[in-house]
């Protein structure tokens, strides 16, 4: 069959991914997996005997990143590489990450059925600890292997019983051999596609089966204190209080005007906030909370962060002081224009609906970008839920990524 009209086995990727979700299951449907536990152990087992069954050839980095390859006619050539990641969330779903490892795995089978062989050698990864749930900083083993920090960094990252992370590598026998960053000697791909459920609700909400990513937005994030003084709620005229609730609702307020100003793509969020002392009869004397901005591009980002700082300077005051730290900054990340291009072109020759969109959250393909073209496949998850035990998707959305993931890897591989 000619290459551009091969189909994956949409039965057998619906089978792996049930397959996968049983290990760690939980009662409600979803799937416990934290990373680098005995269970991780067990997914990353069967990945790999599913891969050794085709002839890939294994290998295991120094964080545990998993890598099965499938060689090229070329052997001067970089591998076209996809991948994703088995770890999950407590409460996590069948799908995220699972699904863009074994839409990657379902492509290289699918060759292999087929016996047509690629002249890019073509690779499938498993990142370790993408989710962050069990050990920070999340997107560990793609962060260690662009570079965004070090080994010795994420190896000495502990969970909350005080295990670091290279004695959990160790105790699942995941330590590998390999150089797990490009500084220190890992292969750079030729490219990195990576499918993934959308997490969000765009593709479900326009009724489109793929989302043609063009980049990830980038994050900034703040912690914000205001600072009154506590004082009676009964005593204490309106006129002479120094309530901090007040100037923190208004700033919150803001910070929705300031996002709104930003749009399609601009994000603000206020997801924590702690009042102080919190009592009912007890004018708040001091008040916390987070906030989280996230915009395509770093202009935007500092025209967000510009307008944070004037709404404080405002509704600072002499009995009312505000402050605000940056906590967290990930820049924007722009998908390679040509890769981008290879997954739109897949979709439309396969006759599939599909839009551009952004990613708002993280995924290994961002920090691959640092080191090589990327670009990402969405499909649509039902309600636009994810994190979550409830996380579905359709088999019909499933087996179309996977068949975009196909078409593009080849087309970029070469046959
Ligand atoms: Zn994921």
């Amino acid at each position: 069959m000619a290459p551009e009209r091969l189909k994956i086995n949409g039965e057998r990727l619906l089978s792996r991914l049930m397959g996968l979700a049983a290990i760690g299951a939980t009662e409600k449907g979803g799937v416990c997996r934290l990373a680098l536990t005995d269970l991780d152990r067990q997914a990353r087992e069967q990945f790999s005997t599913w891969a050794s069954e085709i002839g890939c050839e294994l290998r295991v980095d120094a964080i545990g990143n998993v890598f099965a390859r499938r060689a090229g006619l070329d052997p001067s050539r970089s591998a076209v590489a996809t991948g994703s990641h088995l770890d999950t969330q407590p409460t996590g779903g069948k799908f995220d990450g699972n699904y863009g490892v074994l839409a990657g795995l379902e492509v290289l089978q699918t060759l292999h059925d087929a016996d047509i062989r690629t002249q890019a050698p073509l690779e499938v990864c498993v990142w370790t600890n993408e989710e962050g749930s069990r050990f920070v900083p999340v997107m560990m083993g793609s962060g260690v292997y662009c570079g965004a920090f070090t080994l010795e960094h994420a190896l000495a990252a502990t969970d909350t019983q005080g295990v670091s992370v290279a004695q959990a590598l160790r105790a699942i026998d995941q330590a590998g051999p390999h150089p797990a960053s490009v500084d220190a000697g890992a292969p750079r791909f030729d490219a990195y596609f990576e499918a993934h459920i959308e997490q969000g609700p765009v593709l479900e909400d326009a009724d489109t089966t793929i989302g043609v990513v063009t980049g990830a937005l980038g994050q900034r994030w703040y912690d914000v204190t205001v600072t009154g003084m506590e004082a009676h709620a009964g005593p204490t005229p309106m006129g002479l209080r120094r309530d901090a609730l007040l100037p923190a609702t208004e700033l919150i307020q803001r910070i929705r005007a300031i996002a709104m100003r930003e749009q399609p793509n601009g994000r603000g969020t206020v997801g924590y906030l702690n009042v102080f002392p919190n009592s009912r009869n007890v004018i708040p004397g001091r008040v916390q909370f987070s906030v989280d901005f996230r915009h395509p591009d770093d202009a935007g980002l500092l025209r967000m962060d510009a307008a944070l700082h004037s709404a404080i300077a405002e509704l600072t005051t002499a009995t009312v002081t505000i402050s605000v730290n940056p906590v967290v900054y990930f820049q924007p990340q722009a998908f390679d224009p040509e890769l981008v291009a290879l997954v739109r072109t897949a979709a439309a020759g396969a006759g599939f609906t599909h839009q551009e969109i952004v990613s708002g959250a993280g995924h290994d393909a961002v920090y691959v970008a640092r080191t090589a073209p990327s670009a990402m496949i969405f499909i649509p998850c039902k309600d636009g839920i994810s994190h979550n035990e409830i996380e579905d998707a359709l088999p019909e959305h499933l087996i179309a990524g996977a068949n975009v993931l196909l078409q593009a890897m080849l087309a970029r591989a070469g046959t």
